[in-house]
């Protein structure tokens, strides 16, 4: 077989979707398992919105729509960013894209050169590192801190500057630590890349689901929107991760730049979906609020329950729905090397499926994802205490 491309050697298929995989395979296979693995709401989504998508089926909306996204859409992206977060964009400065990940894809796309240094904090979300090597960037990976909750590392993120530095690319709430950075941080990074005239990239897939803040978006602050550009995503707040629906805002050439990129890959996002996703942005929020509720009860009960156990300790996630805890001192002593190593044996023996930290960049942590019904997570628990008591 002929050679592949060099690019794609750079990257790999992402840990969290192995792991998936590895479940689905042993749950052929008849195992009982119990589930933190997928960050993936298990709400429906709200009905309103899947009549509005039926609705636009019937309606013959099914043919192609301009590629950055119809007006309709742009518009109401515009209006509701600008309602929860005091924004102020513009249709030509957004991009309507297939999912999250497709718009800081095509972001990425348009703002690294080959040996441009993107700035990350860790731990980071998978795909933001293999984004930035497939590109040729080279990601600089800047340590958050356990002890002060995760908090965006400023100081440490001016020390990794470099001339080659582009991009500096944070996600708050943030996956997988749960972290929810402070406006004074959020400020602050966005003064150095003004000064140093890099880009801000922030990543807002999980900007509704905070807990005791109100949310908070940097493209409040006066004068942010020359170098910062968002991407956002209807997958985790309205519930719709299957329907593949996102969006980019930002400088109105960077949206131009996107958009030709977009123009020759995907074109636009599906038709009926992007009716539905407009419903979903200005259409009644109470649902989201019904959620964020039962995540906020869930948060607490997985907390709590993995404080409780022997060798963890937890950081309190302000945001998203991920627990990060520490197993550390559950490693090592003829027990499991690596939290690697923990979250096999935890999948074969125990039937719990995580992900571990290795996979975001990080040592001796494993990630549960909470988006899952409380029951389920009172019987991970219990089979947590007994496999941690038993190893
Ligand atoms: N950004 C972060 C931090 C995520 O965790 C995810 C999904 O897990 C995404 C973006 C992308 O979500 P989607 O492509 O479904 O919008």
């Amino acid at each position: 077989m002929p050679e592949l491309s060099h690019r794609i050697g750079r990257i790999s298929v992402s840990a969290t979707a192995a792991m998936v995989n590895e479940a689905a395979r042993l749950r052929a296979a008849g195992r009982d398992l119990v589930d933190f693995g997928a960050g993936e709401p298990d709400f429906p989504t709200p009905a309103h919105i899947l009549e509005s998508a039926i609705a636009a089926l019937h309606a013959g909306d099914t043919k192609y729509t301009p590629t950055g996204g119809t007006e309709e859409l742009k518009r109401a992206i515009c209006q509701s960013h600008a309602r929860d977060f005091r924004s102020d964009y513009q249709p030509n400065e957004v991009l309507a894209t297939l999912g999250g990940k497709h718009a800081l894809f095509n972001a990425m796309s348009v703002l690294v050169n080959h040996g441009d240094e993107v700035i990350i904090p860790a731990p980071y979300w998978v795909s933001f590192y293999d984004q930035v090597r497939y590109l040729g960037g080279a990601p600089v990976l800047v340590p958050t801190d356990e002890a002060d909750g995760y908090a965006l590392p400023v100081a440490a993120i001016e020390r990794a500057l470099t001339p080659r530095t582009k991009v500096i690319l944070i996600n708050s709430p943030a996956n997988p630590s749960g972290a929810v950075y402070t406006a004074a941080a959020f400020q602050a990074v966005l003064e150095i890349c003004r000064r140093r005239g890099l880009w801000l990239v922030s990543d807002e897939c999980y900007i509704r689901l905070v807990y005791e803040q109100a949310p908070y978006s940097v493209a409040c602050e006066p004068g942010s929107k020359s170098c910062l550009v968002i991407s956002g995503s209807l997958s985790k707040t309205f519930a719709m991760t299957g329907w593949r629906l996102g969006y980019a805002l930002g400088p109105a050439p960077v949206i131009a730049a996107m958009l030709s990129l977009q123009s020759h890959s995907t074109s636009n996002a599906t038709s009926f979906v992007q009716k539905a996703g407009a419903a979903a942005l200005l259409g009644p929020q109470a649902p989201i609020n019904a959620m964020l509720d039962e995540y906020r009860r869930r948060r607490d009960l997985i907390v709590a329950g993995l404080r409780a156990i022997t060798g963890i300790t937890c950081a309190l996630p302000g945001g998203a729905f991920y627990a990060y805890p520490n197993i550390s001192g559950l490693l090592g002593k003829g027990r499991a090397a690596t939290a690697a190593e923990f979250a096999d044996r935890l999948l074969h023996q125990a039937g719990i499926v995580t992900v571990p930290g290795e996979a975001f960049g990080s040592q001796g942590h494993i990630r549960f994802s909470y988006a899952t019904s409380r029951e389920v997570i009172r019987e991970g628990l219990s089979r947590l205490a007994q496999f941690t008591a038993a190893a």
